[in-house]
């Protein structure tokens, strides 16, 4: 029996990788769109994982429905972690893909000496209709370029190189390569495997 489960992300970019990702996972789950008449969530938490956790919540309470939600940062060491929690907000409130990046290029050519590393890291919480969620994480190492390369993928792709993947951006690369790579594919693989584990249904072979 296949089991209906909510896209809690109102972020469409977000929301396809996110449908790529659990398709070959193997769970027998229809992915429902986020009801476009439920209010954006305030993203108010101090962590990822509390802002996911609202975000989760709010859609299963407005649907019935389990939801699965997506918080994610980006960290930057030259920049104590910044803009971490608030990377969509980064230049601000309704700041762009592009003028969050070009924030951030400038922060860090004020610093030329600064280390350019830094990792994505992303929270998933499936938050479940008995009050129960599970939760996984997902990190990925890499450096962040002077320059944009690429047009494939969003928000900061197009500036993060991921360490050992040849040195092309997230833009550059396929979304299946990206997902195989990424923050957001370590983390739902990871909670995909812990829903096998608590019971949740899977694909029948073959199929
Ligand atoms: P949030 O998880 O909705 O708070 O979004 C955080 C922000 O981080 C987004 O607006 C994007 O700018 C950025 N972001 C999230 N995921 C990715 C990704 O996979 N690649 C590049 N940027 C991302």
């Amino acid at each position: 029996m296949t089991r209906r489960v909510v896209v809690a992300t109102a972020n469409p970019d977000k929301a396809r990788e996110m449908r790529a990702v659990l398709a070959e996972a193997g769970l027998a789950i229809e992915l429902v769109d986020r009801p476009p008449d439920v209010p954006e969530v305030e993203e108010t938490g101090a962590t990822l994982e509390e802002n996911s956790r609202l975000k989760a919540d709010a859609l299963r309470d407005a649907t019935g429905l389990p939801a699965i939600a997506d918080d994610t940062g980006l960290e930057v060491d030259a920049l104590d972690g910044a803009p971490g929690v608030l990377s969509a907000r980064y230049a601000g409130p309704r700041a762009s893909y592009g003028e969050n990046v070009r924030k951030l290029l400038a922060e860090l050519a004020s610093r030329p000496d600064a280390t350019r590393s830094a990792r994505f890291r992303t929270v998933v919480v499936l938050a479940q209709v008995d009050g129960s969620e599970i939760v996984a994480s997902g990190t990925v190492e890499g450096e962040i370029i002077d320059h944009t390369r690429g047009d494939q993928g969003f928000g900061y792709d197009p500036v993060f190189v991921p360490a050992a993947a040849g040195g092309e951006t997230f833009a550059q690369m396929e979304p299946a390569r990206k997902h195989a790579l990424s923050h957001r594919g370590q983390a739902l693989r990871t909670l995909a495997v812990r829903m096998r584990e608590a019971g949740w249904p899977t694909e029948a072979r073959g199929e």
